[in-house]
């Protein structure tokens, strides 16, 4: 088939805009008619400077990111920050506690080292929403690199599986049992589970700090819902994403942290002594912020591509930025709900009303064989990438940015035609 002829809907890599691909085609052989490739320019080149320039400021636009965070290029997807958020927010956590033991003890270092220590063994806690797949993915990792070193840091402030093991809500704030504030390193949320198709509404406020309280680092995972709507970036301590839903093609990962835990970082030999890993240098933000982005050698086209995807962005949408793209989406998402819910004895949504995505829109079909059927059925009619993620299972019709109302029509088009076939 033609490309116009295919609705696609997979998860990740998922579709980009066609003039976006077109336009990538023929930078990826002759870049502005340089004679080059962006696959073969270097990546300390004026031209790659250039792009890496254009591309972070468009992203700062889009997004209206305060003076006071970075914007920082990486490798290794959404999964290698979920080691990074380990390796650098507890970094940041034992530098804290260094300055408040100086302030104690003055230049007493072993006095410092002591308390610091003690600090770590018993006081330091990482909380974690576990809300879907991806944040208990990097729950475990963080208790796979803190375990033999401090085995109790690891608070899962609230699991959201059911009896059954199976995510599709969000438990109310209420229920949350998050760490003292004193003692938090962070926060961390998924704002968007992929899999389980459950989202944050907006920002979560259960973790807004109480008065009285210090504040709280709030770290988000939005590899799936970034530039889907506004995001209040002040609230964050720390957002990322990997770039193949909504940015852009994989290879790199996007990061936009507060200025200030760039610089609240102990040295490497600080952190040895209280029994402590100094962050991998790929993964280390501090030294990947100093180097611009190009610590080591950064896949230039892939950053051109999203620069491509934010600038269509801002000229879809204007003055309205992501609100512009907010209701878009939702109306997208509304349609393919609204069908779910037509055909209840056909159809069922696997997700809870208040924490349904607007990106991955998962149901099943209610007889596991008919379900087979609708799988097959969609494909002969190329509305491709239906297939649920593998652990769970059923439908799952992703609807990010560039997936078009009329693919989406053609999707629910089909539904009703197989609801009524199969009632
Ligand atoms: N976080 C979320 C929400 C994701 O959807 C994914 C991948 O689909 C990841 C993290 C992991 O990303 P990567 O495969 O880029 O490591």
């Amino acid at each position: 088939p033609t490309r116009a002829e295919v609705s696609y809907f997979g998860a990740g890599p998922a579709p980009l805009p066609t003039h976006v691909l077109e336009a990538g085609a023929k930078a990826f052989v002759n870049f502005e008619d340089s004679g080059l490739s962006l696959a073969e320019i270097s990546h300390r080149s004026p031209t790659a400077t250039k792009i890496l320039a254009d591309t972070k400021q468009a992203l700062i636009s889009l997004l209206d990111i305060p003076d006071n965070y970075e914007v920082l290029f990486m490798h290794g997807g959404g999964s290698a920050e979920f080691s990074a958020v380990v390796f650098n927010m507890v970094a940041v956590w034992i530098e804290k506690r260094r300055r408040m033991a100086e302030k104690e003890f003055g230049d007493d270092q072993g006095a410092i080292l002591r308390k610091v220590k003690q600090d770590v063994q018993h006081d330091m806690q990482l909380d974690y929403l576990v809300t879907g797949s991806w944040s208990l993915k990097a729950s475990q990792e963080a208790a796979n690199l803190l375990e033999p070193l401090t085995p109790n840091a690891i608070n899962v402030a609230t699991d959201a599986r059911d009896s059954n093991g199976k995510f599709g809500s969000i438990p109310s704030d209420e229920k949350w049992s998050l760490s003292s504030s004193k003692r938090s390193a962070f926060v961390y949320y998924c704002d968007n589970e992929t899999v389980d198709g459950v989202e944050f509404p907006g920002f979560p406020s259960g973790v807004e700090a109480q008065p009285g309280e210090e504040e709280r680092l709030v770290i988000a995972d939005m590899s799936s819902n970034f530039l889907s709507r506004p995001v209040d970036v002040q609230k964050h301590a720390v957002i990322f994403g990997g770039a193949q839903k909504n940015i852009g093609i994989t290879d790199i990962t996007l990061l936009i942290v507060r200025k200030d835990l760039l610089t609240t970082v102990p040295t490497p030999s600080f952190l040895h002594q209280v029994g402590m890993f100094s962050p991998p240098v790929v993964l280390n933000w501090s030294v990947v912020a100093k180097n611009n982005s190009l610590y080591n050698t950064m896949p230039i086209f892939s950053i051109w591509i999203a620069g491509e995807v934010m600038r269509s962005l801002l000229a879809t949408y204007g003055i309205t930025k992501l609100k512009g793209q907010e209701g878009f989406s939702d109306a997208k998402a509304r349609t393919i709900y609204q069908m779910i819910d037509w055909y209840p004895q056909v159809f069922q949504p696997v997700v809870e009303l208040n924490a349904r995505s607007r990106m991955n829109i998962c149901f099943r079909v209610k007889d596991p064989e008919t379900e087979k059927e609708f799988l097959d059925g969609a494909k002969k009619l190329n509305l491709l990438g239906l297939n649920g993620h593998r652990s769970v299972g059923g439908v799952r019709a992703s609807n990010y940015n560039a997936v078009p109302m009329q693919n989406v029509r053609k999707l629910t088009t089909y539904m009703e035609e197989f609801a009524d076939r199969n009632p």
